[in-house]
């Protein structure tokens, strides 16, 4: 939080002028993107009411490849940053998950479940087991705390809630950590040929045999 905020001085803001208008803290930035427009007469968003459309998204895809593992992706800068965590991440603080750094995704990647054709890169089976919205825990750039090897963030998904960091340990090699807040338990990561995708409900296996069902896409 920057010190020279306006809310800071709310206690003590004058008896006139806005202070009757209640303000979101998003109103602040967009308030430029506002001035410019008339939303009677666009169709662009006005923002108004419910939390930012932008809040930046993370996906956790359970991939049935050579070797069956999770891909945890955090949406920054544009791009989905991706890691690749054989035992997927655990909701018990004391479980240290390796976490092994993949090529940076698009965006739209976090809608993909399906199965990867024999012989393309990663062939096999992906489904999304978890999605949501997420946010670094500190002000400043999610790539920059990447390239210095540790960034801390909450999750606010379907299945993974709270804090968890991710800290480089060797060149190829990280760990995921769940923090321990209220939303940490015992319960771990279910196993993965069990789990189920959180959009369609379906393990790997049924989304394998629906996709080579004849007629079904
Ligand atoms: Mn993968």
């Amino acid at each position: 939080m920057n010190d020279s905020h306006p809310a800071k001085s709310a206690g003590r803001r004058p008896a006139h002028g806005r202070s009757g208008t209640r303000r979101n803290a998003g109103d602040e930035s967009l308030a430029e993107y506002r001035r410019r427009r008339d939303f009677s007469r666009t169709a662009e968003p006005g923002g108004t009411g419910s939390p930012p459309d932008s809040a930046p998204r993370f996906v956790v895809q359970i991939h049935d490849a050579s070797s069956l593992h999770f891909d945890f992706r955090l949406e920054a800068d544009g791009v989905l940053k991706s890691w690749a965590v054989p035992r997927g991440p655990s909701t018990d603080p004391r479980d240290k998950r390796l976490a092994v750094p993949t090529e940076d995704h698009p965006l739209a990647y976090r809608d993909f479940e399906g199965v990867i054709a024999p012989g393309e890169y990663g062939a096999g089976t992906v489904i999304i087991w978890d999605e949501g919205a997420w946010r670094p825990e500190r002000d400043g750039s999610v790539t920059e705390a990447l390239a210095h090897g540790h960034l801390t963030f909450r999750l606010d998904g379907r299945k993974l809630h709270g804090g968890y960091a991710l800290t480089r340990f060797r060149r190829r090699a990280w760990l995921l950590v769940k923090r321990n807040d209220r939303h940490a338990d015992g319960r771990g990561t279910p196993d993965p040929v069990r789990a189920r995708s959180t959009r369609t409900g379906r393990t790997l296996r049924q989304t394998a045999h629906s996709a080579s069902r004849p007629g079904h896409a």
